[in-house]
């Protein structure tokens, strides 16, 4: 069986990781590559905090985690060279960026094993009837995927053999993010919440649309950096039967369904999947500001993108609503809303992002594309007294109940002393709702 390099990339984790097991020796790596350094503030903080985390948890197995700086392919090479390895793993991966990576680690001419872990199933391993390539309808996804084989979870080993004598490296200190509120990375935190979720989640069917109440896992950072492995997260909730956790499970289901559909479309970023619905985008760069800096004067919206710069996370009701407003409202192209979005998101990955933007935005795999999501309607239902909004929009906190999400309806004497802008032009004459 050999000496392993495990190439560790998106499965940040000792448990439930196939690179841990099934060799003599391995030799945990991983390599910044300065690449990394162009991704988000935000998301360059977890990482870092996931392998100090990642670093501590091997060494309490009697390994280390390997650090280099530079190419991944060239630096995992060397090491290969240097202990000698007989292959090399790594986690199945549908980003370009990931299949590029393997290509060419094929071409140093390196036994390469891919492992599963990135998803519960791995894109391809249920395809609909009539051999299309994926699924572009989520229900018929799901049902295959409920009913699939999964793999079995690997137990995390209590001791792992490595080589003597690798420099381990450093890791850098630790990168400052942009926003103040951003939960940490790592692998024991993912943890420590993912036992705790397990106790709120019967109440999650009731619950996750309910803004205020934030009765939703946050564990999605935790999912995209493999600090907590799919599989062991969806299992948990298979073996709970209530209505929770089986709204939770189809929820989780969603994350799979976007990474076999970006391996099958791997533009999706860039192109829509409908192409006849991306034709009359507006151009209007002071809305889109406004968007973005949460002042778009519709109180919903600006809470749910200011929850976005505070948090680096957003409640998923009000990524739809917001997601909703730029495109179906302001008539503004997706593309920068992905962007945006990308900037912030600690959980912001390809597949779930673009993703669920064409979704939004029509041009992608919702069965209604022309479905528009009225704001305040949304605000009413799902934030019935105005908590989420008053949380996150200090201008109108004195504002009681769910007058707050109109305040262009209170009486002149009170909207003039509130610091906090009218409706955008661009979208007034548009905002039919704002009369209704
Ligand atoms: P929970 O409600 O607790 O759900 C559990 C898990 O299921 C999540 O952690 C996530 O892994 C998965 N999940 C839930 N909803 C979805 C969904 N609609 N699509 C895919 N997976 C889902 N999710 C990301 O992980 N990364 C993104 O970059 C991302 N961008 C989005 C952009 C837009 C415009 C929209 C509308 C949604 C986006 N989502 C994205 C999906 C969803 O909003 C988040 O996964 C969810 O809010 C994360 O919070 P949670 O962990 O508390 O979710």
């Amino acid at each position: 069986m050999g000496t392993r390099i495990a190439l560790f990339t998106r499965d940040l984790r000792v448990h439930d990781n196939p690179l841990l097991v099934g060799a003599d020796q391995v030799v945990p790596l991983f390599v910044l590559d300065p690449k990394l350094n162009g991704i988000s503030a935000n998301r360059l903080r977890f990482l870092h905090q996931s392998l100090a985390d990642l670093r501590q948890n091997l060494r309490d197995r009697g390994a280390d985690l390997v650090i280099r700086e530079g190419d991944p392919v060239a630096e995992t090479a060397r090491l290969a060279a240097e202990v000698d390895a007989s292959s090399v793993m790594v986690a199945g991966d549908v980003s370009a960026y990931a299949q590029r990576r393997e290509g060419r680690l094929r071409d140093e001419r390196l036994p390469v094993e891919i492992a599963p872990g990135v998803t519960v199933l791995p894109p391809g391993a249920v395809r609909p009837g009539g051999g299309g390539a994926s699924y572009r309808v989520f229900t018929p996804y799901f049902k295959s995927w409920e009913r699939a084989a999964w793999r079995a979870s690997v137990v995390s080993p209590r001791t792992i053999a490595m080589p003597s004598g690798i420099a381990p490296g450093r890791l850098p200190s630790l990168p400052a993010g942009e926003s103040p509120d951003a939960i940490p990375g790592g692998e024991t935190e993912g943890r420590r919440r993912l036992r705790a979720w397990q106790g709120q989640i019967s109440r999650y069917d009731d619950d996750h649309d309910d803004m205020a109440a934030d009765n939703t896992s946050r564990l999605s950072a935790y999912l995209r950096f493999g600090c907590l492995s799919p599989l062991e997260v969806a299992l948990a909730a298979k073996a709970d039967d209530s209505p929770g956790a089986q709204a939770f499970l189809r929820q989780l289901c969603w994350r799979d369904f976007y990474y076999q559909v970006t391996a099958a479309f791997p533009t999706l970023s860039t192109e829509p999947m409908r192409a006849k619905a991306d034709t009359e985008w507006r151009y209007d760069e002071d809305g889109l500001q406004h968007w973005r800096d949460g002042m778009t004067g519709v109180p919903i919206v600006d809470a749910g993108m200011r929850q976005l710069r505070a948090e680096g996370w957003m409640h998923n009701r009000a990524r739809l609503i917001t997601a909703s407003f730029l495109t179906k409202h302001l008539g503004i192209d997706w593309r920068p809303g992905v962007q945006w979005f990308f900037r912030w998101l600690l959980d912001g990955d390809v597949p779930n992002n673009s993703g669920n933007w064409q979704w939004t935005a029509g041009t992608g795999n919702d069965t209604r594309p022309f479905r528009k999501f009225n704001p305040i309607r949304q605000a009413q239902r799902f934030d019935a007294e105005g908590v989420y909004v008053r949380r996150y929009v200090p201008e109108l906190k004195d504002i009681d109940g769910a007058a707050v999400h109109q305040p262009w309806r209170l009486p002149d004497s009170v909207r003039r002393g509130l610091d906090y802008p009218g409706p955008l032009e661009s979208h007034r004459d548009e905002a039919v709702w704002l009369r209704d």
